[in-house]
């Protein structure tokens, strides 16, 4: 199908873009990989597109104060392959080398997959487990939301109308801390059917601290907080991560569709939670 007409600027400052955007009419358009999709199906039929994604106010990562703030319109790739990410934030090198194909990863943005805020994308469960920070911007000012609140929903978020993501702030890792992603993808987009990034802290042979992040399981990607209790003070020994692992799915509904049952999944959950906290726990030693 072709998308409905619609008009289309590529301003190039940051406020132009945002004046145009302001009153909320008018869509951002970043990578095109989601978007252009649902405009192609007529699922979105935006009257206006504002293209942000050659907005070089947009697109760095640098690192500042023990966090690493990475740019909006930065693409999936350039954050798999940047040796800066690779060294201070690996495990959100390590999520975005498996989203889709490689000319998915040359287009999308990490602006575009959160603002988007697909329950199955694999971002989300990185920065729930490094507990990101995200800036949003529009032409009436800037405020800055946890991850816990940025995600309301499935495919909603707590951008107002006229505002858009301006940058996400990852905590670059510690020496003591380690994380891994575990992902069963969908065969056909690679999109995650249930992902785990998990994230330890070890102090002194016990676990001191530990974050999960789930995409693909329910609705929205969440942080499993009991099974990172289930988990923090122990030794980290096989019977702890097991005994964590199965807490994983509390609280939340599964998802069900043709790859994947409900229950099937909360399976697959609790499996790759134990897979990816037992590759963090080996990657501290
Ligand atoms: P766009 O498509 O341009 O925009 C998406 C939405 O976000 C639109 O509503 C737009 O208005 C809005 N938007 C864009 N940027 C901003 C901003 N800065 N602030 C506010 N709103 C904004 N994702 C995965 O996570 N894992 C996968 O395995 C995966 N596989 C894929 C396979 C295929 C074949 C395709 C086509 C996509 C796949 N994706 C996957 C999605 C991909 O990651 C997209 O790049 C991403 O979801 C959207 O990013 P984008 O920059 O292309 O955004």
């Amino acid at each position: 199908m072709i998308a409905q007409n619609f008009e289309y600027s590529a301003p190039v400052t940051l406020k132009d873009a945002l004046s145009r955007l302001a009153d909320g009419t008018a869509k951002p358009l970043a990578g095109g990989m989601s978007l252009i999709p649902l405009m192609k199906l007529r699922l979105a039929s935006p009257e206006s597109l504002v293209d942000i994604g050659r907005l070089a106010d947009l697109n760095y990562i640098r690192e500042e104060k023990g966090a690493l703030h990475i740019g909006a319109t930065t693409t999936h790739y350039v954050v798999e392959s940047s040796p800066l990410v690779r060294a201070k934030c690996p495990l959100l090198a390590e999520v975005a080398s498996h989203i889709g194909d490689v000319q998915v990863r040359n287009m999308g943005t990490v602006g575009g997959s959160v603002a988007h805020a697909d329950p199955a994308a694999d971002y989300p469960a990185a920065l729930f487990a490094l507990e990101a920070k995200f800036k949003l911007i529009s032409s009436q000012g800037e405020r800055v939301v946890s991850a816990g609140d940025f995600f309301v929903d499935t495919f909603t978020t707590d951008l107002a109308p006229g505002e858009i993501v301006a940058e996400v702030t990852v905590p670059v890792e510690e020496t003591s801390e380690r994380a891994s992603y575990q992902k069963v993808a969908q065969p056909a987009s690679g999109f995650a059917i249930v992902g785990v990034a998990a994230r330890v802290k070890v102090v002194n042979g016990k676990v001191a601290m530990a974050r999960i992040g789930v995409t693909g399981l329910a609705g929205k990607a969440y942080r499993a907080t009991n099974a990172e209790k289930a988990l923090e003070g122990t030794a980290g020994t096989p019977g702890d991560v097991e005994n964590a692992a199965k807490l994983v799915a509390d609280g939340v509904e599964p998802n069900s569709d043709l790859f994947a049952s409900a229950e099937y999944r909360a399976h697959l959950a609790r499996i790759y939670t134990a897979r990816a906290l037992v590759l963090a726990l080996a990657r501290t030693a």
